[in-house]
């Protein structure tokens, strides 16, 4: 059968690869590439989707997703950002961040028009602007001093530069953008009148107290940036499908028309779970605190490791880790890695090319088996 050509023009996900060749190698890999937390959500939060299919809640809701859901949502982010939206025109529930993403991008973007990502980047942004048939233009922020982001993101603006996502916390080093990048980002924006996809999937998994920012607080930037955000990473609730978008409503129009021909709606016990999760008291730092303790056994094992360093994240459940000193690029690295230490992890090239010495360690296992992954890349790299 033919395929079409945006289809096939599609990068095939390393991570996903990586996962599936350390599921065929069998029991005792240790699995460290999806950024999938191994902890289930609140049992107030699992009892609250369980009640809504025993009570045959289970048909398709509103294309925005339930009103009451959208309520919820309007106060938490009253009570997160201080910003007041309207629930019926500002907000859509989504089919997780991703389909948050997809919208946004699909309300935004036309043939040609260029998004800035900055690097290294969730791969996803890029495949959806493709899939669009727009072009992602990557500014690199490795180890790059604000001014030279901001150079960076200058130069890299033309007549076709539509917008720019920015992801913070971020996928896959785990670092906040200083609150200055975060200024200077929203100044271009706000000059060069583009739009801004905020991507804050993982702005509750922030650690030693440092405090969540987002560019939404600067000045005109409420009604040009698409805030997008999901029950996955916050409430351990991957599987369930479910996230929002905030943002002007006409692009939230947009969005709302188009969900009706990708998705109909997000689940609809998940969205009635989220009515529960979203709820001020609602108890999930547990998230949190379990997955900076993982972050402190990987980040101190690997500073240890001569022929390798990271930076200490900040956030997120990742780790991005030089790898330029044992000689090999990420892919061999990795492979290798899988084959003799049975230990996945991602290469950092699929993050964008030049972050082939790079790889991405995911720390959503328990302390046992992080411990026991720490020895295995020990081991690995002191017989490279
Ligand atoms: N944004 C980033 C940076 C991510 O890493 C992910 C998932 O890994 C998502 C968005 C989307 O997650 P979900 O669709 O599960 O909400």
């Amino acid at each position: 059968m033919k395929v079409s050509k945006m289809a096939t023009s599609v990068s095939a996900s390393l991570t996903r690869k990586l996962f599936n060749m350390a599921n065929e190698i069998g029991t005792d890999v240790i699995n460290l590439t999806l950024g999938d937390p191994d902890l289930i959500p609140a049992l107030e939060i699992r009892e609250a989707a369980c009640d809504a299919i025993m009570q045959g809640q289970t048909r398709y809701s509103a294309n925005a997703g339930l009103k009451k859901l959208r309520e919820v949502y309007s106060e938490f982010i009253s009570r997160e950002y201080n910003l007041s939206i309207d629930s019926d025109k500002n907000i859509i529930t989504t089919v997780g961040g991703m389909e948050a993403l997809f919208l946004s991008l699909a309300a935004t973007v036309d043939k040609d028009d260029e998004v800035i990502i900055l690097g290294p980047y969730y791969v996803n942004y890029r495949e959806m602007i493709h899939m669009l048939g727009g072009k992602a233009v990557v500014v690199d922020t490795m180890n790059k001093s604000d001014d030279v982001i901001v150079d960076g993101i200058k130069s890299a603006i033309n007549d076709k530069t539509i917008g720019i996502i920015v992801n913070s916390p971020c996928n896959p080093t785990g670092d906040i953008l200083s609150g200055e990048l975060l200024d200077s980002i929203a100044e271009i924006a706000n000059s060069e009148d583009l739009m801004v996809i905020s991507d804050e999937v993982y702005n509750s998994l922030i650690y030693d107290g440092d405090e969540k920012d987002s560019i939404i607080f600067r000045d005109g930037m409420k009604d040009r940036t698409i805030l997008v955000d999901s029950c996955s990473k916050r409430f351990a609730m991957t599987g369930w499908r479910v996230g929002f978008a905030v943002g002007p409503c006409e692009v939230i129009a947009n969005m709302t028309k188009l969900q009706e021909n990708v998705a109909a709606c997000a689940p609809l016990p998940s969205q009635h779970a989220a009515i529960r999760a979203y709820q001020e008291d609602c108890e999930y730092s547990y998230i949190r605190e379990t997955y900076q303790h993982r972050r402190d056994i990987v980040y101190n094992a690997i500073s240890k490791i001569p022929n390798l360093s990271c930076k200490k994240p900040k956030a997120t459940f990742y780790c991005f880790v030089d790898i330029s000193k044992t000689g090999l690029d990420s892919e061999s690295f990795a492979y290798q890695l899988l084959e003799k230490a049975h230990l996945a992890v991602v290469p950092g090239v699929s993050y964008g090319k030049q972050y082939a010495n790079y790889i991405r360690i995911a720390f959503t296992l328990n302390d046992d088996l992080l411990n026991e992954a720490m020895r295995r890349l020990e081991q690995f790299c002191g017989e490279l």
